[in-house]
This record gives structure tokens, C-alpha cells and sequence, in this order.
């Protein structure tokens, strides 16, 4: 399969290529030329398989260069029982007979991010191989909280990577600050930036567009790469969870052979809706995607009117992960719906100059047919956390209760009862400070004693990797302006 850049569809390149590069040269994201469809019979034949199995399926379609034999050792090393905690790897969870949860947070570091940074190494140091690539893969990491720790998991002590991470200053929540700065391994950095998620990712972006530095890594035998979600590497796993989770339901009989379910993701960059709307493609009967954003609700605009305005003020909320203005792979459902490079180049241009754009009636008609967008703010996020618990006694994170709620308006405005499927994308006990307010228990403490807190009022227990950080030495400091991230790299590749 060949893969092309969202802003020129004449430059070609391969998946290993897709996934050591990160990002065009042309500022363009790297997408597969086409989307394949599953053989009529994949979802039944899928039904039987084991999660890992299901994922070299799916991955083999877009990665004709690596061998069955080679996505299944990556696959059982990504999935397998010493990083998730749960054999089905990615279960769906039962709250009633049209409603289910996709629950993404069985991994390494509680969250969904685990579902693409344990296999990204893996692609990305086999298609360094195939690429006959002989330096160091230095990768840079702008996150908005969780991308940060599941990339720092995914890479640490994997030969020939080094591994920096920006974080913003105070746009983390305790333990995922906690998480990023205890990190071990031999060939890992963090930093925090002074501003928030944008400034953090904007800074990265320059980075890679820093052509004397690039030359200057180059001579020192490094190149930068990307584990940010433009990375194909990322995206692709995603398709895998949501063609799962439909053989999954198909396999207990909550739907039947072709039924159409909807799909309800809270969205940040819009990667991982962007994957549910891939499989759509592939042939996954989705019929609506719900796109659910909090305060921050730059997507639930756009999806209304057409128009995509970066300018408005930046919220810190409690589902931090969320936190963004730019929904950076927005620029690939683009491509998708105008099938015009042109057309995505000039939109991105003016996003660039003027912090917004708007999308041609006919492009905005073909996205309201198939997307929704709802929002809505802390107060009410705490409040679905307490209403899920007590009607299903089931615990959610806030990013999953901004989900629950955008599924609720969705059902209210439109009537439409289609069996729904809500993507749970952290673990609850990410956020117990939220989480503790919302059932009604408000935080006494803070930190590492709000993880026992929420676990004495709930009877759940701590996840491991969490309970794990009471012991674990903090051995990263270092805090630089938004415009001196250049520093921070200067200082881990010496
Ligand atoms: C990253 C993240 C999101 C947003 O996902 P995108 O792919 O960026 O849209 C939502 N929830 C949690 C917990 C996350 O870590």
C-alpha cells in the first residue's frame, strides 16, 4: 500500500517510511493512499480470534511490508499479559441493552494511549530496519498528559530510540505529572514547558521544521521522529479496538451480522475518532459518530457551522486530555471528504494565517451526515460521573463522562436509539479528585493518597502501575520557556 501526504498526494511513500518520517515534508500528515475494505467475511472470521490476532489482521491490510510472522511477535509483545491487565486487552463493558463501553485503559499506563504507544516502537524500529536506517530515532513528544507516559512506557530501553517528552506546566493532572517524571529507563527525557498544551505541540512542531538543527542531530548520528497521534504508526492501531469491540458485540449477540451501532468518542486531536470513522470505512456497520469535546469545544463549532476558529480562549478543564485547540488529525478526515490535497492545503494555510477556515457546504453536508458534536463543561462532567455510578455502578473517568454526556444529548435531540458504544479512554483513577467530587466524596488530601481514597469509597482497586508511583524517585525537573525547547534537546543528546 502506498501512503501519500494530506497536502500533496503526488509524493509517495511507503508505510515504513509513513511511520519513520511522522510528518510530510511539506507540513502534510502521512495517510494511507486509499482505505482498504474488509473481505466480506472478516468480521465473522475475526469474532473467534484473540485480541492479537485481530490486530495483524487488521494491521496487515495497510502494512504489506512486514510479514504475518512480524506483526504477530510485535502484536504479543504490545498486548500480551506483563502490559495489560486483562486478556481481552480492550473488553466492552455491558451498562444496559443500547449502551456499551470500550474500555482503553487496561494498559501499561491507564490510559487509551497504551492501545498505540505499545506497538508503535515495534513499527517504528521495523521500518527502520527495512529502511536500512542506521542512526538513532530521537523522539519527540508534545503531550496534553497521557500521550506523554504511554510514549516514555512504549519506548524506554528500546535500542536505538532516545525519547523526550514536553509536558505543559499546569496542564497535568497530579498523577500524570507523577507518572512522567518518576519515569525509568536509560534513553528517556521529560521537560515541563511554561504554557499549555498548544504552546507545548507548537514548540515540537518547530522543532521538527528547525532545518540547522536537524543537520546538526544528523552529524551527532540522530534524526527526529514522532510519537505524537499524526504518526500513522499511531492511528493505525486504533482501527483495530473499534473493529474488535464489533466482533466482540457480535460474538455475545448484542447486535447481530450487519446491525449499525454509534460510536461516541471523547476527542482531543481527533485521532482516535478518526480511527472509528477508518474502520467505518473498511466496512464496520457505524452508522453515527458522536464527537465529544469539554469546555474546549473548537469541534462541536466546527461540526455545527462549517467553521473552524482556533481563536477563543484556552480552558483548563478536568478532562485535561481534551485540552486543544488545533485537533491536528482533523487534517486527515479532511482529505477523506474532499478527496482534494489542494483543498486541505488551502484550509491548513488558513488556519495558519488567519487561526481559522471554513469548509464548502458540500463538505460540511457530507460531515454532518456522518458526524455529531456535543460539549459540555466540568460541572456537568462531575455530575455524569456521579449519575453513571449510582445508576450502573459502574466508575468513569471525566473524559469518559464527557462522552456519556454527549451520548445523552445526542439521544435527547434526536430520538435515535441505535446501540451505542461510548469509548472509555482513561482509567479513574488517573483523576480521583474529580472522580471522588463527582460520586459525591469530595477529595480530602491530594496526590498519591487519592488513589486510596477513591479506592476505600468504591471497593475498586488501585491499578498497579499507579500504586506502583508510592515508591518510585522522581528524577526529572527541568522546566523551559514555550520558545527554548531547543534547550531541553540540546541537553538529552549530549
Ligand atoms: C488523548 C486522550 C483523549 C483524546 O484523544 P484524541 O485521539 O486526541 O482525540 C481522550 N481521553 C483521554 C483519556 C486521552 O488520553
Amino acid at each position: 500500500m502506498q501512503y501519500i501526504s494530506t497536502r500533496n498526494k503526488e509524493r509517495q511513500y511507503s508505510a515504513s517510511q509513513a511511520i519513520a518520517q511522522g510528518l510530510a515534508p511539506d507540513g502534510g500528515l502521512i495517510t494511507p493512499a486509499y482505505i482498504p475494505k474488509l473481505p466480506r467475511s472478516a468480521l465473522e472470521d475475526l469474532k473467534s480470534m484473540s485480541y492479537q490476532q485481530r490486530a495483524v489482521y487488521i494491521m496487515k491490510l495497510f502494512l504489506d511490508e512486514f510479514s504475518v510472522k512480524e506483526l504477530t511477535d510485535f502484536a504479543n509483545a504490545a498486548y500480551g499479559p506483563e502490559k495489560f491487565d486483562t486478556p481481552a486487552v480492550a473488553p466492552v463493558h455491558k451498562l444496559d441493552r443500547e449502551t456499551h463501553c470500550l474500555e482503553l485503559w487496561h494498559g501499561p499506563t491507564c490510559a487509551f494511549k497504551d492501545m498505540a504507544l505499545q506497538m508503535l516502537p515495534h513499527l517504528l524500529t521495523g521500518s527502520l530496519t527495512k529502511l536500512e536506517e542506521d542512526k538513532t530515532v530521537c523522539i519527540l513528544v508534545a503531550t496534553s498528559g497521557d500521550t506523554g507516559k504511554g510514549a516514555l512506557e512504549g519506548f524506554r530501553d528500546v535500542s536505538r530510540t532516545r525519547i523526550l517528552v514536553f509536558y505543559p506546566k499546569d496542564g497535568v493532572s497530579q498523577v500524570q505529572q507523577l507518572q512522567m517524571v518518576t519515569q525509568e529507563g536509560g534513553n528517556v527525557a521529560v521537560c515541563a514547558v511554561k504554557g499549555n498544551f498548544d504552546d507545548a505541540q507548537s514548540g515540537v512542531k518547530q522543532l521538527f521544521s528547525d532545518e540547522s538543527l536537524r543537520l546538526e542531530l544528523a552529524k551527532q548520528g540522530y534524526f527526529f521522529s514522532s510519537a505524537n497521534s499524526i504518526n500513522w504508526g499511531r492511528v493505525l492501531p486504533q482501527l483495530v479496538y473499534y473493529i474488535s469491540a464489533y466482533c466482540d458485540l457480535l460474538r455475545d449477540g448484542e447486535v447481530e451480522s450487519g446491525q449499525p451501532i454509534n460510536v461516541c468518542v471523547p476527542t482531543g486531536n481527533f485521532g482516535n475518532i478518526l480511527a472509528a470513522y477508518y474502520a467505518r470505512d473498511m466496512g464496520v456497520p457505524i452508522q453515527k459518530l458522536i464527537c465529544a469535546s469539554n469546555q474546549n469545544n473548537v469541534l462541536t463549532d466546527f461540526l455545527r457551522t462549517g467553521v473552524y476558529n482556533k481563536g477563543r480562549t484556552f480552558y483548563q478543564t478536568c478532562s485535561p486530555s481534551m485540552d486543544i485547540l488545533i485537533s491536528s488529525n482533523l487534517e486527515r478526515l479532511l482529505l477523506s471528504l474532499t478527496q482534494s490535497d489542494q483543498e486541505v492545503r488551502d484550509y491548513m494555510k488558513l488556519l495558519n494565517q488567519q487561526g481559522s477556515y471554513q469548509i464548502s457546504a458540500r463538505v460540511h453536508g457530507k460531515l454532518q451526515r456522518l458526524f455529531a458534536g456535543y460539549c459540555c463543561d466540568d460541572s456537568q462532567t462531575k455530575r455524569v460521573i456521579g449519575q453513571i455510578y449510582s445508576r450502573f455502578d459502574y466508575l468513569i473517568d471525566p473524559h469518559t463522562a464527557v462522552a456519556f454526556d454527549a451520548l445523552d444529548q445526542y439521544r435527547q435531540e434526536t430520538g435515535d436509539a441505535t446501540t451505542a458504544l461510548v469509548v472509555s479512554t482513561a482509567s479513574p483513577f488517573k483523576f480521583c479528585d474529580s472522580v471522588l467530587e463527582g460520586i459525591g466524596a469530595p477529595a480530602q488530601g491530594e496526590g498519591l493518597d487519592l488513589l486510596d481514597a477513591l479506592a476505600g469509597r468504591t471497593g475498586l482497586p488501585v491499578p498497579a502501575p499507579l500504586a506502583g508511583l508510592r515508591d518510585k524517585k522522581v528524577r526529572f525537573t527541568q522546566v523551559v520557556e514555550k520558545d527554548s525547547l531547543v534547550d531541553a534537546v540540546r541537553g538529552l543528546l549530549e
